[in-house]
């Protein structure tokens, strides 16, 4: 999709406040830990490119979700270590060597089929997957990753990397957590031979569980500045949510008692009020369970009332303001903030989703210090 420019809805970026919580990030896990930035779904909605080229001289690499994430940043002259963390069809693993891009292994069966599709596949750097307790990818014993060590020597393909991934390291209860390190530590202490980078923690663990960061930390969520818990577990140290969503008025007026606004006729007026027009729905990612919720308007909250539609959503403005006046839904405004959390609350989702779904329709513009 092609981004409307010519709409007034806009994310604004600030690419110093990712620069910031990577930072803080390095200062609290210690300066010798590798970070690699994960830029999975276009950088969590804020735009992979151009968020790579701002922080590449301060991470060691970057992790993406699939191949052709990887390679949009190869494009874009990113030459730090690309790490795709889902498994790939084995048949374009040979394009993955090809722009050196490194390659999650999730089985024996998949490390065959890359030597069976094209036996020229030497150089490839892969990372064996360990499934710990996740469930989706990864192999659960250490015979399985010692015939991957050797499977790989034979094809002359470059076993980089071990890892895991935890599934409840923003939660209070470590219990799942500490037998998930327990599982990878094990296979990992059972390996013919330790590969260069042993890694297992995200954002969360990073944050929570700092002495388990081994060679790598991924991480993803914290550095956009959102606290990967939600709110249950503080965060050690300020992060800088780096993402506003804000658009304009594009209509006012007002209308009468008995006047309803919207599909479905959802909302009916009881008396005489002011409704503006603001230029964002669900096709941007703003979803129909945001009727009822706020949005800022002259440092005040404002309700959605009526339906969002696929392109636009009313609100009701406590008096009548001009045409081009700012509509803040993530961010702050005068005094008042609307958080990506806010809105998850919202939509009994997490933030992570309600950043994600921000749509391409959305252009993305940054903000960064060009002097540093
Ligand atoms: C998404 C992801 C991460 C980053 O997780 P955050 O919670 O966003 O820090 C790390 N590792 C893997 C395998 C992932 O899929």
């Amino acid at each position: 999709m092609k981004p409307a420019i010519h709409r007034p809805t806009v994310i604004q970026v600030n690419l110093d406040a990712i620069r910031r919580n990577i930072e803080n990030f390095r200062k609290h896990i210690g300066e010798k830990k590798n970070i690699w930035a994960v830029l999975k779904a276009d950088a969590y909605g804020h735009g992979a490119v151009r968020v790579s080229q701002a922080i590449e001289d301060i991470v060691d690499g970057f992790c993406v979700s699939n191949l052709d994430e990887g390679i949009e940043l190869r494009k874009s002259d990113i030459g730090k270590p690309i790490l795709v963390l889902s498994g790939i069809p084995p048949k374009d693993a040979i394009l993955a060597r090809d722009f050196d891009i490194v390659l999650t292994a999730p089985s024996l069966n998949w490390l065959k089929e890359v030597t069976q599709a094209d036996k020229t596949v030497s150089g490839l750097k892969v990372h064996i997957k360990v499934d710990s307790g996740m469930g989706r990818i990864g192999v659960t014993t250490s015979d399985e990753a010692n015939a991957m060590l050797s499977l790989a020597d034979d094809y002359a393909i470059d076993v980089e990397g071990v890892f895991t991934h935890f599934s409840t390291a923003d939660e209070v209860d470590t219990t799942y957590y500490e037998l998930q390190i327990k599982r990878f530590n094990e296979i990992v202490a059972h390996l013919s031979r330790r590969p260069k980078y042993v890694h297992s923690t995200n954002s969360a663990a990073g944050l929570w569980h700092k002495d388990q960061v081994q060679d790598i930390l991924r991480l993803g969520i914290a550095m956009y500045g959102l606290n990967p818990s939600g709110k249950s577990l503080q965060v050690p140290f300020r992060l800088e949510p780096a993402l506003t969503l804000t658009s304009e008025l594009t209509h006012v007026k007002v209308i009468q008692a008995g006047d309803s606004i919207g599909y479905g006729a959802t909302f009916t007026a009881d008396k005489s009020i002011v409704v503006g027009t603001v230029p964002i729905g669900y096709a941007d990612g703003w979803t129909r369970q945001m009727q009822g919720s706020n949005v800022l308007v002259d440092g005040q909250f404002c309700e959605i009332i009526g339906r969002v539609s696929m392109d636009q959503l009313t609100i009701q403005l406590p008096k009548h303001y001009s045409l081009g006046t700012k509509v803040t839904l993530i961010g702050k405004n005068g005094k008042e903030e609307i958080t990506a959390q806010d809105v998850a609350d919202k939509r009994e989702t997490i933030h992570h989703e309600v950043i994600c779904l921000l749509s391409d329709r959305i252009p993305r513009f940054y903000k960064e210090n060009k002097n540093r």
